[in-house]
Formats: C-alpha cells, sequence, structure tokens
C-alpha cells in the first residue's frame, strides 16, 4: 500500500537475505540441523541472574541513568584485556565500542564506510546477517572464493587489481558461518599486507574465536595491523547468551570517530544495565570456565557430525572438517538445488531440515551448498538425524 513511500533499501520486492532461511517442520520426528542457536541448557542462566541482581543492589537509581555512548567502561575494559590475551590484540577501553550484539558492529561499520554502489569483498559462502547488513547500504559485491585455509588470497589480489575501488573486505576468520573454515597465521598476514597496499578496511568478524575444539584461538587479523584498517568484532552471544544482545568491536583513529558518529544517530548509546550485569557476571565467574564447559559439549557433537558425514553420504559429497564453532558445509553435486531438494523430498520423507546454500552468497547464484548446525541436537540425536539425511543425499545424488 505505501510501497511508493519506501526507500529502496527497504524495497518489499527484495527479499533480506535473512527471510526465510530457516524451514519449519512440526513433525514429531523432526531433526533440525538449521538455526545457529547456542545450545540453551549450557546457558549460566542462575549465575546471569545474580549478576543483574548485584549489579542493580551495588548501583541502584545510577543503573539506570544514561550512560556513556562507547558502553561500560569495566566491560569494556575486561573485553580490552580478553583480547589482548586470547587474540594478541594491543588496545585499551577506550578502543572497544559495546554494541547491540555482533550484528549491530557490522552494521555500524557498512554505515560509517559506505554509500549506495560502493564496492564491498566478501568471502563466498558468508554470513547472512552480514549480508543484510551491508545490503542496506546498497554495495556492490565482489565474491572471493574460500579454500580449506581461508580466504582466497591470490582470487582476493586479482578482484583488488581489477577492482582498485574496493573499500571494505568482510571476513569470519575463525570457525567460519557458514563453513566452520579457519583462516591460517600466515594469511592472516598476508590479508593485513593487501589492505595497507590496497587501502580497504578489514571487517573481522569473530563471534565463534573461543570455541576452537582442538586448539587456543589463533591471533586475530586485527593483531597484525599496523595503520588503524582492522576492525575487530566479536559478541557474547556464543559464549553466553544471545538474548544478552551484547556486541563489541575494536577499531582505531578516523574510524573509530566514524563509528561512533554514526551510532549516535542509530540510538546514542546501548543496554548498559545488561552490560553493568556482564560485568558483574565476569567478576562473579570465570568466563573461561564457562566457556570450557560449552566446548566440552560442542566438541562431541561436531565429532558426531562429522563421523556421520564420513560414514552415512557418497563418495560425490564434499564437507568441510570444522576444528571449531557451530557449523558444517556440505556441497553436492552441481545442478543439485538444495533448497528444493530440502522442500520436496528431504522435509516431507525424512524429517531432517539444514539452510540451504544460496543466501550465504550475495547475487544468490550459487545452490548446491548446505549448512548444518550441530549445536542443538545431542550426539545420538545427530547420528539418527544425519542417518536418515546421508539416505537422502544418496537418492538425489544417484537419481
Ligand atoms: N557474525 C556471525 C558470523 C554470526 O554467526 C553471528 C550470529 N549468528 C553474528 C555475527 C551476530 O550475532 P549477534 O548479533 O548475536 O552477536
Amino acid at each position: 500500500m505505501m510501497k511508493n513511500l519506501l526507500a529502496q533499501r527497504a524495497n518489499p520486492d527484495v527479499t533480506s537475505a535473512l527471510s526465510g532461511l530457516f524451514p519449519t517442520d512440526t513433525h514429531p520426528d523432526a531433526i533440525s540441523f538449521a538455526a545457529g542457536s547456542p545450545r540453551e541448557s549450557l546457558f549460566p542462566v542462575k549465575e546471569m541472574q545474580r549478576a543483574f541482581h548485584d549489579a542493580i543492589d551495588q548501583q541502584g537509581a545510577h543503573l539506570f541513568q544514561y550512560q556513556t555512548a562507547q558502553g561500560n567502561p569495566e566491560l569494556r575494559a575486561k573485553l580490552a584485556a580478553r583480547i589482548g590475551k586470547w587474540g594478541q590484540v594491543v588496545t585499551t577501553a577506550d578502543n572497544v565500542v559495546l554494541t547491540v550484539g555482533g550484528q549491530q558492529a557490522i552494521e555500524l561499520v557498512a554505515k560509517a564506510l559506505l554509500d549506495p554502489g560502493d564496492e564491498v569483498a566478501v568471502e563466498v559462502p558468508t554470513y547472512v546477517g552480514a549480508l543484510a547488513a551491508f545490503d542496506l547500504y546498497q554495495p556492490t559485491y565482489h565474491a572471493v572464493g574460500l579454500q580449506a585455509d581461508g580466504l582466497d588470497l591470490d582470487q582476493l589480489e586479482e578482484t583488488l587489481r581489477q577492482h582498485p575501488g574496493i573499500k571494505l573486505l568482510y571476513t569470519v576468520p575463525d570457525y567460519h558461518n557458514p563453513t566452520g573454515i579457519t583462516m591460517s597465521v600466515a594469511k592472516r598476514r598476508q590479508l593485513v599486507d593487501l589492505a595497507n597496499r590496497y587501502d580497504f578496511v578489514i571487517l573481522e568478524d569473530s563471534p565463534y574465536r573461543d570455541l576452537g575444539y582442538v586448539q587456543s584461538p589463533l591471533p586475530a587479523i586485527k593483531s597484525f595491523d599496523t595503520q588503524g584498517r582492522v576492525v575487530f568484532v566479536s559478541s557474547m552471544s556464543k559464549i553466553l547468551m544471545p538474548a544478552l544482545r551484547t556486541g563489541w568491536l575494536v577499531a582505531d583513529g578516523d574510524l573509530l570517530a566514524a563509528i561512533m558518529k554514526v551510532r549516535f544517530g542509530s540510538d546514542l548509546e546501548t543496554t548498559g544495565v545488561t552490560h553493568a550485569a556482564i560485568n558483574v557476571f565476569m567478576e562473579e565467574n570465570d568466563l573461561d570456565a564457562h566457556v570450557n564447559v560449552l566446548k566440552n559439549h560442542y566438541r562431541e557433537q561436531c565429532a558426531a557430525m562429522v563421523a556421520a558425514l564420513q560414514a552415512d553420504f557418497p563418495d560425490e559429497v564434499d564437507f568441510t572438517t570444522p576444528q571449531g564453532g557451530f557449523f558444517d558445509w556440505v556441497t553436492l553435486p552441481a545442478g543439485i538445488d538444495t533448497g528444493k531438494l530440502l522442500a520436496n523430498q528431504i522435509i516431507p520423507q525424512a524429517h531432517v531440515s539444514y539452510v540451504p546454500g544460496t543466501n550465504f552468497y550475495p547475487n544468490r547464484d550459487s545452490h548446491n551448498g548446505l549448512r548444518l548446525c550441530f549445536t542443538g541436537m545431542t550426539p545420538d540425536e545427530i547420528a539418527v538425524g544425519m542417518k536418515r539425511l546421508g539416505d537422502q543425499v544418496k537418492a538425489a545424488v544417484r537419481e
């Protein structure tokens, strides 16, 4: 009705990268590997309840007053120390900005950098939420492939030669969503060299970096940044709870100033009450010990999924072997559309779901991939669901 009044970015004829992503199946035997949610039974609810209570007790009415635009200084100091320790990024609380989830951090970077038509490079497949945020600023995308050790830097450099106007590169270097791939240290260093040479900003989005099941976190890309051109983003969603809606970024100099400028227009400041509670939570509890509990569960779930991919899937299918995070990426032979397969065959016949791969590509031009999330199901459920899925995939491949 009001269509003619809407901005192009809200054009209802263009679907958001996030719309219709998660298939629904209400069958009692349904097994879902679709939503990328953390496991609810592992949420530290009592501890967080106490932290909220204690934060309010400690600060009273003042806690509910307007606070600072960058967010709770004590929490920022803790996060700066944490990224120093586990990401080798030397920074201070002054360079940390608290945001409404990592999602807002991504959106703020896009808002600070992109005018319509500006050029953005993204690895493919990539995180759909980032595409949804970038889409609002109407960029031109350049897709760069992923290899087993992360972004294909030769392809990136070729793309940069052809399109020297590229302003921003978005990457998820640790246990990537949707593929589970991790970028090697050598590539992290080389990527910063490329950014310095070709003059672009790197948006390093790393909400899963704590959740490595094989080794400690690798140095962040940001740790190699000497010119203030990397913005590091992370989040409490995967290591605490997503409804806290608490993410954070680390930025320097002009970029930090630009991000703060656009942030004033968005929301003035973030949810200070929640941040004070998270700060108290981190004083009263050992966050690393909690992360270890998560890792012990997720490691087994991840192993169950990889074992099933090896045992129950046909040779024509490729899959990644993640060393952390939430996801596995499966590639079926070209010509199979995983969206149609899911809707027409797999859900009706096997009641198993995944996220079809198309939306993870900015130009929606690849259809034979699919994302599996292993955090929602127990190892036994994973074995059952993957057997059912593997049988369907075999049938589809041999058709
Ligand atoms: N980046 C990536 C790669 C993600 O997978 C997610 C959550 N799915 C986010 C950012 C945003 O998460 P949140 O806003 O909950 O921090």
